[in-house]
């Protein structure tokens, strides 16, 4: 589906031998139908206050009214649960997308469109989800300079940052690099939270659309 500009990255081989691969015998195109759509990632990357929650949230409930199976997965709600073991050193933040991009690959698998919203600031992290998730996965850049950014500080978070009381803190003491090739862009800075969400359910209802897989891929 989205694979023009798949990235060579490939998933780590798997510390345990002898597994042998499950197959389901719900096909991905049964689901679909099952659905009136196809599952996959929209996965919203930018600098904190871009506007990754606010959209995904919003997305989540539009899409949820119109009869999609839909479901958010929050950073901060991740990193309470799952990945309440990882901090934001730069090995920790591979390791907390490396998960996210596999729980993500797996809600996908299930049908569902999966909003994820995490900084995710490496472009290789982003590669290894879109890596777990082949055909399924959108790179959505929520983008925002870092100066409006801080203007906005919902959280106070630049303000304690620029302070020194936040170590690694992405775009004041950490690096964002921008998607190279993402499917999407919205510009958060020139849209309206209305409008940028109206720019994302219109992006779902065309690109997920149950005929948009071929027929024999179930
Ligand atoms: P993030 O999840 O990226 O850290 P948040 O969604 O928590 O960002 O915060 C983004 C802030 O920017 C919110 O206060 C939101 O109201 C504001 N905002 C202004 N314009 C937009 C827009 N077009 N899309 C999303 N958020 C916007």
């Amino acid at each position: 589906m989205n694979d023009d500009n798949s990235p060579a990255a490939r998933r780590p081989a798997p510390k345990s031998e002898n597994l042998y691969t499950v197959q389901s015998r719900v096909g991905r195109q049964s689901r679909a139908v099952q659905n009136g759509h196809t599952g996959g990632i929209l996965w919203l990357t930018g600098l904190s206050a871009s506007g990754k929650s606010t959209l995904a949230l919003a997305l989540e409930q539009r899409l949820f009214e119109r009869g999609y199976q839909t479901y958010v997965l929050d950073g901060d709600n991740v990193r309470q649960g799952l990945n309440s073991d990882l901090g934001f050193s730069p090995q920790d933040r591979n390791e907390n997308i490396r998960r996210v991009g596999e729980v993500a690959a797996l809600f996908a698998d299930s049908g569902s469109i999966v909003i994820t919203a995490f900084i995710s600031p490496y472009q290789a992290d982003r590669d290894l989800a879109r890596a777990a998730a082949p055909g399924l996965f959108h790179e959505v850049y929520v983008d925002a300079s870092l100066a409006a950014c801080e203007e906005r500080d919902p959280k106070g978070l630049y303000s304690r940052a620029r302070r020194g009381e936040i170590p690694e803190f992405t775009g004041v003491s950490a690096p964002y690099q921008e998607p190279k090739a993402p499917e999407l862009v919205i510009n958060t800075e020139d849209a309206s939270v209305v409008e940028s969400v109206e720019q994302l359910v219109e992006y779902v209802v065309e690109r997920f659309a149950a005929e948009v897989l071929e027929p024999q891929a179930a």
